[in-house]
């Protein structure tokens, strides 16, 4: 069990005129000038049909990045095959061998391959620079070194013997396949959900978001390269209802690892007990959901350090985070402040597209996208409970643009303060300090999520007190920092309620949801 534990990946910084910087610059040039072809991964087949879906920068929907071939219920039964057929060698192989695949493939990411995966990301899901080298880059690094060394620690873990008796424990992958059902916000959620059941010789079928195809193409090249075997993750782009249809219905189906809605998430589960009957063993569930990320600040705050963690936490990557700050409960003594400081930060923030690395804020990811959150800012501005204080334009001419916006709310009940929104819109609370009890229930009941918050406070009495209360609000709390930004191997990341089945990405927690563990009892 030689496998260190791993250091996080250092961030860089595309300072102007740094190589890093040219060799992103690079890499986007070099995916605007080829119109890639990108085919799904079954088996040994790179697959291609007739039913190619044109792939598109967010921020400039008019430019084509390429295609992808999309599949439909032969090609899922073709997956299933494939990922049952490479599942004994896969599975029977030593551990140092599956986890050296692993080791090197995140190598690959953090050397030859970092410019074209941060570009991948930076194009297809519209991320600035930074935003897409803290993902695509670093996270994803991390998920693979940490996973491998959560691995090791739990074929570690061995129970008692006696005089006699010599008991052990064997961790065999799941019975059957995994499915991996992966969303666009994050490419290194997209790389970890499928490789963290295969780590521990599982094999998979990864279906990633239609609008993540670019840099899932990459992830999946940068696999080839470092080794993995055929059959072990099959990339497939089918139609959701398409897949679940066959995938929920078919005896060997061992487990889904989830990133997307609540909705989705709940009619899969519903789909799963109704198919219950059919499978080999009960399936693993495991989900993440979605939030309504809140920031409770405490009157003994300082003000400027609230402000600046709501801009970066409601606004970084447009909001469109599972854990962006979306909701801030703030007194009426220190608002006025925040209000400045935001404003002025505010102000000064640029918003456009990928390829002026001064931008801050880019596009949200889709038509859809932006007329959801767009129609959340409408009924805004024509409400009596809110006020859209900064912000509400947004224009979808040549890419999805939605200004930072912060909404001023009268009732803590009303909709934008509850609902999930996923994009560049912060709610604000005024209470008056007296009320900072009453606060507290109203952050608890006001939504049925549970992934992260903040409580911003001097006081350490107040901290203590609010970490306690606000116990089960959220599955990662901080304090006196933003809601986003989980790092690997340092801060667990998961919720409860309506935000998942807490398993805790990038982690030993995780890990041990792809094992079934056998025990062993040997008598002399
Ligand atoms: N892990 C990310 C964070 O801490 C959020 C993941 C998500 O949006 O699903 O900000």
């Amino acid at each position: 069990f030689s496998v260190p534990t791993p250091v996080n990946e250092p961030v860089k910084e595309y300072r102007t005129g740094s190589p890093e910087r040219a060799a992103v610059k690079q890499a986007l040039a070099d995916f605007r000038s080829t119109q890639t072809d990108i085919p799904m991964y079954i088996g040994s087949q790179e697959v291609r049909t007739e039913q190619k879906i044109r792939i598109a920068p967010p921020h400039d929907h008019q430019h084509t990045l390429g295609y992808f071939h999309e599949g439909n219920a032969q090609h899922v039964d073709l997956a299933i095959e494939a990922a049952l057929e490479a599942k004994e060698a896969w599975a029977s192989m030593q551990w140092e061998h599956r986890a050296s695949i692993f080791l090197k493939a995140a190598d690959l990411i953090a050397g030859p391959y970092r410019a074209q995966i941060n570009a991948a990301t930076m194009l297809g899901q519209s991320k600035n620079a930074y935003q897409a080298e803290i993902d695509s880059a670093c996270e994803l690094i991390d998920f693979l070194r940490f996973n491998v060394h959560f691995m090791t620690e739990i074929y570690q873990q061995q129970p008692n013997s006696a005089p006699g008796v010599w008991n052990r424990q064997e961790y065999r992958p799941l019975e059957g396949f995994v499915f991996a059902l992966t969303p666009f916000n994050f490419t290194a959620i997209a790389g970890n959900l499928p490789t963290a059941p295969a780590m521990t010789g599982n094999t998979v079928i990864w279906k990633p978001a239609y609008t993540q195809v670019l840099s899932a193409n990459v992830i999946m090249k940068v696999l080839k390269e470092a080794g993995l075997p055929d059959g072990v993750i099959n990339l497939i782009y089918v139609d959701g209802p398409i897949a679940g249809d066959r995938i929920f219905s078919h005896p060997d189906f061992g487990g889904i690892h989830f990133t997307g809605s609540t909705k989705v998430f709940q009619e899969i589960w519903r789909t799963i007990g109704e198919n219950i009957h059919k499978y080999k063993s009960y399936p693993r569930i495991v989900g993440e959901t979605g939030g309504k990320d809140f920031v409770v600040v405490h009157e003994s705050a300082n003000a400027e350090e609230v402000a600046t963690a709501l801009v970066r936490g409601a606004f970084e990557y447009q909001g469109q985070k599972c854990s962006a700050a979306s909701r801030a409960y703030i007194p009426s003594t220190v608002w006025p402040s925040v209000e400045e400081k935001l404003r002025a930060d505010l102000a000064e923030i640029k918003m456009g597209g990928t390829e002026d690395f001064g931008n801050f804020v880019n596009a949200v990811i889709d038509e859809r996208a932006f007329d959801k959150i767009t129609a959340y800012i409408d009924e805004a501005k024509k409400s009596d409970a809110a006020e859209v204080i900064i912000g509400g334009n947004y224009d979808k001419t040549k890419g999805y643009f939605i200004e930072p916006t912060i909404l001023l709310v009268k009732d803590p009940s009303y909709r934008t303060m509850c609902e999930e929104i996923f994009g560049p819109v912060l709610s604000v609370y005024m209470y008056e300090p007296s009320a900072y009890e009453d606060i507290l229930l109203v952050v608890n009941q006001t939504s049925p999520y549970a992934l992260t918050g903040s409580i911003f406070a001097k006081d350490r009495y107040v901290i203590e007190s609010t970490t306690r209360k606000l116990s089960n609000a959220a599955g990662n709390f901080y304090i006196n920092d933003k809601p986003t930004g989980a790092v690997v191997g340092q801060q667990p990341f998961g919720g409860a309620r309506a935000s998942g089945t807490n398993d805790k990405a990038g982690s030993l927690l995780n890990l041990l949801r792809w094992v079934s563990a056998r025990t062993i009892k040997e008598t002399f």
